[in-house]
């Protein structure tokens, strides 16, 4: 059996607390790579314990075996326990025994006809709907379907306690053309437009950026078109550094030798087109270069959370050459789940999930660093100096010059930079007040209340 986690435990309790006040289509958040099946797997245990039964559902047919496995360990009664793909379950649900729990697997789909059929089926029935990114690209969101969210420890916090890999981003300019990129009908981009946005330079800056941050390290590529993936490959191979391609369509025997292989680090560097998304255990993995752009929040932390396991002096690096920090940002940033799963009234937009943290990007590294981060004005991954670049995600050009100044102030004033990190109560002279308001914005007014609150203002 798994041994589980506080955390777990945590959002197990939570749960059962929700339950217990009246909520029965509970969303479960918690990040990727956080063990949400050992999680799902402890419930199913405590189910079938009292002779309930209980109906597991889930998204692709690539992490059923894995999921069936991590049951089998927690002493699931499998008796008790139906498992499968939705389009399975969908098609047959008139015939399946009425469950008492329904867990559901990257929860944020449950809106399509096929989940729905099912839930409307059995609906009394407690449903928890799992998911990392509890939000939809559409208008309707799952507020639709669910009373209640449970929140689970942020990715921060996880990095804190150890059970996530602190990294590194880098993100290459130039390497996609964001305005060829199109949505297809189910909301992320089409093949065909990838295909028009990517640069023809593309491999080459692959190879080239991975030798100069990241070379010896563990590497897993995103692709989006089998024939990019073998591609990338192939110029890896070229450079001396043994790589191998899957995809969907490679045959499950050379799928398992290549992924023991790169288990073994017999490969240096795997290329995949959209495989290592959730649920198929890849461990080692220290590095993940993006070669493709998404729409898709859920998509891009699965992505670049990849190599984010945990291990003693570990640094993972993210390399990004599809541009999707300009739309996501860090791995790490704060969302606001709660208010992501509430749907907006018809016309009205919905509130920009733009991140306005201010970044500098290096322009010999790529790296992109918060101000703070910026020493003596040198990068402090390269070493060299920086000069502030803004990430293209800002339009407006007054906006950008008035942010390039501001952040020009923040390297070269270390007052600023000392309280960039801080909070308002680490603060402890007017000076520093001071700095942290124009560092944010805040009026005069705030300081000399915080000032006077502190007693660092005489009446
Ligand atoms: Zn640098």
């Amino acid at each position: 059996m798994y041994q589980l986690r506080e955390y777990q435990t945590n959002l197990i309790a939570q749960i059962i607390k929700s339950m217990h006040s009246g909520h029965r289509h509970i969303i479960v958040q918690s990040p990727p790579r956080t063990g949400k099946t050992v999680v799902m797997a402890e419930i199913a245990r405590r189910t079938t314990l009292k002779n309930n039964r209980v109906m597991f559902i889930i998204h692709r047919k690539e992490v059923l075996e894995q999921a069936e496995l991590t049951f089998k360990k927690q002493d699931v009664n499998l008796n008790l326990a139906t498992m499968g793909m939705v389009q399975t379950l969908t098609r047959k649900v008139d015939k399946l025994p009425i469950p008492n729990l329904i867990l559901i697997d990257e929860g944020h789909h449950a809106l399509a006809k096929s989940y729905q059929n099912i839930l409307n089926k059995f609906s009394k029935t407690f449903v928890l709907f799992f998911t990392a990114t509890p939000v939809r690209t559409g208008r309707l969101q799952l507020d639709q379907v669910a009373d209640d969210i449970i929140l689970g420890q942020s990715i921060k916090e996880l990095t804190e306690n150890g059970y996530l890999a602190p990294f590194r981003y880098f993100e290459s300019p130039n390497d996609f053309d964001a305005s060829k990129l199109k949505r297809s009908s189910t909301g992320d981009y089409t093949n065909k437009s990838m295909d028009e946005a990517m640069s023809s330079t593309i491999y080459g800056h692959i190879v080239k950026q991975y030798q100069r941050i990241a070379q010896g390290m563990q590497a897993v590529v995103y692709t989006y078109s089998i024939e990019s993936a073998i591609n990338v490959a192939k110029e890896f191979n070229e450079a001396g550094i043994a790589a191998a391609e899957v995809d969907g369509k490679t045959e499950a025997s050379s799928r398992d030798r290549i992924v023991k292989q790169f288990r073994k680090q017999e490969l240096r560097v795997l290329v995949n087109v959209n495989l290592f998304t959730e649920g198929i255990d890849l461990p080692n993995v220290d590095c993940v270069i993006m070669a493709r752009p998404t729409t898709s929040l859920a998509l891009y932390l699965q992505f670049s959370m990849r190599c984010l396991n945990p291990r003693p002096g570990k640094t993972a690096i993210i390399i990004d050459h599809a541009n999707n920090f300009q739309k996501f940002g860090y791995p790490d940033d704060d969302r606001d789940w709660k208010q992501a799963i509430i749907t907006q009234d018809k016309g009205k937009h919905k509130a920009t999930t733009e991140n306005t943290v201010q970044i500098v990007q290096c322009d010999y590294c790529f790296a992109v660093i918060r101000p703070s981060a910026v020493k003596d004005g040198k990068c402090p991954y390269c070493g060299n100096p920086v000069k502030v670049i803004i990430p293209k995600r800002v339009a407006d050009i007054d906006l950008i010059e008035a942010r390039r100044n501001k952040i020009d102030e923040i390297i070269n004033d270390n007052v600023m930079q000392n309280v960039a990190d801080k909070k308002p109560n680490e603060l402890h002279s007017m000076k520093e007040l001071k700095a942290y308001a124009k560092l944010h914005d805040y009026k005069p007014g705030w300081v000399y209340f915080q000032g006077k609150m502190k007693g660092l203002i005489k009446k």
